[in-house]
């Protein structure tokens, strides 16, 4: 006997149908004797819905009432797929995060789980109910209800695998597996059988939104047993996991990231604590950078460009121009029609030439790189936003990834 967390993304409880279907796969594991733990999504496009509605009322709402409106979604697919199992029969029990002892920090919106405390969910499997827990959210420790950012049920589900010390946890969606790239974009692309957890945390953090990005440092942190497969097919699914076969794959996947904006500060004085000061400015408003580029100085002066994610744009142009003369530029400009496409792979690190080759099929298609950025096992490009489906079908073709 095992015990399984099993979660289920918005598509796979879309409406009543998806839920029975969901309560079948949830029901024939427990009657194989297993027990049961449940995570949940909120049903189809319900948290995009949820913040329009928000919009209507107010579109600077404040992220704690934004947090008390998105974490609904979720309960109401938690209480759904309850009370379809209850019709099916078997024992079960739909619970909230704070029911679920889920303690996040108080960063609404995008909070982090501190700590799970899984007596109550213990004491109902020792009962032998299956256990139904909302998806994407905690409490603070002000008893605030937070959400863990969009797609983070994941993290959700590997969150109480680690805490319950779960033997397995499955992530079902709308795909068979993690694949090359986004099987939307590129259909020939390919399922991997297994990938390490370093290259699913690289594909999830530079757009692969099959994963969340902290469900998978989770997992490796943890040791989880992690596998994403289809609520719909129950074909064999994709294995996360720390080591995998490396064959002779440099570069294991694909990923595109629309949500990205590229700020550039001119006539930047070439003196000592420039970049200090403008990047610990943008650290205090908890405001993440992720590209930086920094031109050779000229005549004392020199640029600096760097990129963040779209939602914090408004925010970081405030900041820059509050602070004009603090910091000490010429001239600054922004832009938020760029887009970022990465390629992924355990193997790149003794492969010379992958950041050439990329570049070459870059080239080959004419498209222009704003900015690059590597690691051990990524090489990311910013380039013009329209141009970025392009870029994954090229990048995609030229390391031969669907063959
Ligand atoms: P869920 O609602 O189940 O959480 P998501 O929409 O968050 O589902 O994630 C599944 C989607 O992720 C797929 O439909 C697919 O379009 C997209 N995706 C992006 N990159 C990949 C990839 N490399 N492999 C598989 N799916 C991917
Ligand atoms: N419902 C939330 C979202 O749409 C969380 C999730 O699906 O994981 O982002
Ligand atoms: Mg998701």
């Amino acid at each position: 006997m095992s015990l399984i967390v099993q979660k289920f993304g918005g598509s796979s409880v879309a409406d009543a149908k998806r839920v029975f279907n969901v309560a079948g796969i949830v029901t024939d594991t427990y009657k194989e004797g297993n027990d049961v733990i449940v995570v949940v999504s909120a049903q189809g496009d319900t948290t995009d819905d949820l913040i329009e509605k928000a919009n209507e009322i107010n579109p600077h709402a404040s992220k704690r009432e934004m947090d008390m409106l998105l974490s609904s979604g979720e309960q109401i697919s938690a209480s759904l797929l309850a009370m379809a199992i209850e019709k099916l029969g078997l024992p079960v029990v739909s619970m909230t995060g704070w029911q679920a002892g889920i303690t996040t920090d108080s960063n609404h919106s995008s909070a982090r789980i501190r700590k799970i405390n899984p007596e109550r969910i213990k004491n109902e499997i020792d009962q032998k109910r299956i256990v139904i827990v909302t998806g994407f959210q905690g409490t603070s420790k002000y008893d605030n209800i937070t959400t863990l950012g969009r797609g983070g049920s994941d993290t959700s589900a590997v969150a109480l695998a680690a805490a319950c010390h779960a033997d397995l946890c499955e992530i079902y969606t709308d795909v068979d597996g993690v694949y090359t790239t986004d099987p939307r974009i590129v259909p020939e692309a390919k399922k991997l059988d297994e990938i390490t957890f370093d290259e699913m945390l690289e594909l999830a953090s530079l757009g692969a939104n099959v994963l969340h990005n902290r469900s998978v440092e989770m997992a490796k942190k943890y040791n989880v047993n992690l596998c994403v497969r289809s609520s719909l097919t129950r074909a064999e699914g994709t294995v996360v996991k720390e080591v995998v076969n490396m064959e002779k794959m440099m570069v294991r996947g694909v990923a595109k990231d629309c949500d990205v904006a590229r700020i550039s500060l001119v006539g930047i004085e070439d003196t000592p604590g420039k970049a200090f000061r403008i990047f610990s400015l943008l650290a205090k408003h908890n405001i993440n950078v992720d590209i930086i580029l920094q031109s050779i100085g000229r005549n004392n002066k020199k640029d600096i460009s760097f990129t963040v994610s779209q939602t914090k744009i408004d925010e970081v142009v405030d900041l820059i121009k509050s602070n004009k003369d603090n910091i000490g530029f010429e001239d600054f400009s922004y832009t938020t029609a760029v887009s970022k496409v990465s390629i992924v792979g355990a193997g790149m690190v003794t492969n010379p030439g992958v950041a050439a080759k990329m570049f070459e099929a870059l080239y080959e298609a004419q498209i222009n790189i704003h900015m690059i950025a590597t690691s051990e096992i990524k090489v990311s490009v910013l380039i013009d936003e329209g141009c970025e489906q392009k870029a994954v079908k090229v990048l995609h073709d030229k390391f031969e990834l669907a063959l």
